[in-house]
């Protein structure tokens, strides 16, 4: 089933400069990129994309950690797209994440795991308008 994902390669990633290698890596693994952009978030932004962690002990640091850098949101397609995703991002912290992941490959840390991923539909369907108007995403 063809499904859309919001990833984002996070200011850590950009910063080291592997945002083209991650690219790389999303466009191997079989998805099309119809959307992206460099964006530098403010802290409302930050805060507003992270509101289901909001209670959560590590929330004012991430939202600190997603604004120190631009980032590169994009709107991935492609079958299970989701799920394959995250498959290809690997656990949330690097030290737990499959050889070949990009979190392996890529993270520094827990915080700074270099890539998002939409977790299940409902969260895409909230994600990708967060970043994207209809406009700029590109079907093919
Ligand atoms: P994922 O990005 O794998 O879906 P979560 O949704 O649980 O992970 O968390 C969102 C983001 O918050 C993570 O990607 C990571 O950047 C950060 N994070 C998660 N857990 C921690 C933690 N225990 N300490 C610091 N940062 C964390
Ligand atoms: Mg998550």
């Amino acid at each position: 089933m063809k499904q859309r994902t919001l990833a984002i390669i996070k200011p850590d990633a950009v910063a080291k400069g592997v945002a083209g290698k991650i690219m790389a890596r999303i466009e191997e693994g079989g998805f099309t990129i119809l959307a992206a952009k460099l964006i530098h978030m403010t802290d409302a932004q930050a805060r507003g994309f992270y509101i289901v962690h909001k209670d959560k002990p590590f929330y004012a640091s991430l939202c600190s950690f997603m604004t120190q850098g631009p980032c590169i949101p994009m709107v991935l397609e492609g079958d299970n797209a989701i799920a394959r995703w995250r498959d290809l991002m690997g656990a949330t912290n690097p030290a737990n994440a499959a050889a070949g992941t990009i979190r392996k490959d890529f993270a520094s840390s827990i915080e700074a795991n270099a890539v998002h991923g939409s977790d299940a539909p409902e969260t895409a369907a909230f994600e990708i308008p967060y970043f994207f108007a209809s406009l700029e995403i590109h079907p093919r």
